[in-house]
């Protein structure tokens, strides 16, 4: 070594490659800030047999991420402070130990938040682009478009002539649970939280009747006016007040397929609302939670489903992208205040 040379100019150094990284910073209260977030840069280690070197092309927001930041028991493990937040992730490869996988195939997995990174060959399972854009697979083929199937199909159990109330009629999973609820054959009613977003729901795909709640001023009354039949079906996907008035609504026998609540994600303390079950009761109502992950083994089932009605053009879809990779907290907030029409993605 050249003694002139200070220990890290050395000649035989190979280059490591460093990615910039988002990890946890700090456990929000309320709603989150840009400070909870922050980006590093770290170093990637030496490819080993059976990994393969990915870039991230589109990464999936989704609102059960704002629980992961908190400390909490759940169905999935809280993130990690100053550890790196992960969600669905569309990736290439770029550098492949694995026989598996190639240079250049695309690939979908829980990955982190970062530019570039390594995986194990059993964490990534390739995307046929040529059926459908690589989007798709984190959105209307993917985690939220299985979540408004199987919610709908085997918890809801729509029949024709019923009518159907979605919350959240205008996000990803709610405008795949309305088109569905088309499909059977329903009368189809969304609750959304602007005039765009009401018009596209009507004009663009296909529901009967769409309620804004920021501008309502008796929710029950709206309600009762777009079902004059009385809701059947209740996909739940906000929660809070929405639902209190909905559920007013209710017919006897409806099934209420308890989603999402993420109105209440970022409460500091759960609002009173009022007590439900003596109508849950008397009505024979079925109000069931449900996470996408219990119906894992029928995946195959609603993949093939939403494929096919993709494929017809019975079920449409649409995106609202966030460009670059410093944007992934901005696109998250994002969701907390109605920003995304569809499914919300960034694109690296
Ligand atoms: P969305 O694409 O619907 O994005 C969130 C939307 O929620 C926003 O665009 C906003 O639309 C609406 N929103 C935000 N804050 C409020 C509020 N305080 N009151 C009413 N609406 C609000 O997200 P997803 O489709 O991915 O998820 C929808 C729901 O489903 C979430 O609650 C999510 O946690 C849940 N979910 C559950 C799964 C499961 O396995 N059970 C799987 C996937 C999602 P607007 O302009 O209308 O206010």
């Amino acid at each position: 070594m050249n003694p002139d040379l200070p220990p890290d100019h050395s000649p035989f150094k190979i280059k490591q490659m460093s990615t910039s990284q988002f990890v946890l910073a700090s456990r929000p209260k309320g709603l989150p800030a840009n400070e909870d977030f922050k980006m590093v840069t770290v170093d990637l280690p030496e490819l080993k047999t059976g990994e393969i070197l990915l870039k991230g092309m589109y990464y999936s927001v989704d609102p059960y991420m704002r629980g992961r930041m908190n400390d909490a028991k759940s169905y999935a493990p809280p993130f990690e402070l100053n550890k790196p937040l992960y969600g669905g992730v569309i990736a290439k490869v770029v550098e492949s130990k694995s026989d598996k996988f190639k240079k250049d195939d695309v690939v979908i997995g829980q990955f982190p938040w970062q530019q570039e990174f390594i995986v194990t060959e059993k964490e990534a399972r390739k995307v046929d682009t040529n059926l459908a854009p690589a989007s798709y697979y984190l959105g209307v083929l993917g985690m939220t478009g299985l979540t408004a199937y199987f919610g709908l199909m085997h918890i809801g159990k729509p029949k024709a002539g019923e009518t159907v109330v979605v919350s959240g009629a205008a996000g990803a999973v709610g405008i795949v649970v309305g088109q569905i609820a088309k499909i059977q054959g329903c009368r189809v009613v969304g609750i959304a939280g602007s005039d765009d977003k009401i018009n596209l729901l009507k004009q663009e795909f296909g529901f009967d009747e769409a309620i804004n709640y920021k501008t309502t001023t008796d929710m029950n009354k709206s309600i009762a006016e777009a079902c004059p039949n009385g809701v059947d079906i209740y996909f739940d996907n906000v929660g809070g007040e929405i639902s209190d008035a909905v559920i007013r609504n209710i017919n006897f026998h409806a099934r209420i397929p308890l989603c999402g609540q993420i109105s209440l994600y970022n409460t500091t303390e759960a609002p009173m609302g009022p007590r439900i079950q003596p109508m849950l009761l008397t009505r024979s109502v079925l109000m069931q939670g449900f996470i996408v992950g219990n119906f894992q083994e029928k995946f195959p089932e609603g993949i093939q489903h939403l494929a096919q009605w993709v494929k017809e053009g019975k079920l449409k879809t649409t995106e609202t992208i966030e460009h670059g990779f410093e944007n992934l907290p901005k696109a998250l907030l994002g969701l907390f205040k109605g920003d995304n029409t569809g499914k919300m993605i960034v694109e690296a």
